[in-house]
């Protein structure tokens, strides 16, 4: 069982989305574009072929309630608005958002699974 300053290390190694075992080396070397392997300490953020489809799990999990809560927020401001206009003006707020949500349901995952199977 991790403790506390692991737990705390390991939250500020997402929020920073730095590398899963070293929590120095940074994930993204741009906007999307990840390196293959940890700067500092070399260990392969993709530890086998298709091992970022279970993100897609995560980016789920981060974009369905940030949809709702915009949506909400578009509701809130427009109450008078259909539905169909409140969807219209979520996604354009979402869309930019998007980026943020790859990059960090990537981390997220690698975090996970190094939590669950460090071994590899
Ligand atoms: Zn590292």
């Amino acid at each position: 069982m991790a403790s506390s300053s692991e737990l705390l290390e390991t939250i500020a190694s997402v929020l920073r989305q730095r590398c899963p075992r070293c929590h120095r080396g940074r994930m993204f070397r741009g906007w999307v574009r990840m390196y293959a392997a940890c700067p500092v300490c070399r260990q392969p953020f993709e530890r086998e072929p298709g091992y970022f489809v279970g993100a897609m799990y995560v980016s789920y999990a981060l974009a369905v309630p940030l949809l709702v809560l915009l949506a909400v927020l578009v509701h809130w401001l427009r109450p008078g608005w259909s539905g169909l206009w409140i969807l219209a003006a979520t996604l354009p707020l979402f869309l930019p958002l998007a980026p943020l949500i790859f990059r960090y349901s990537r981390v997220i995952w690698a975090h996970l699974d190094w939590t669950i199977d460090p071994g590899a």
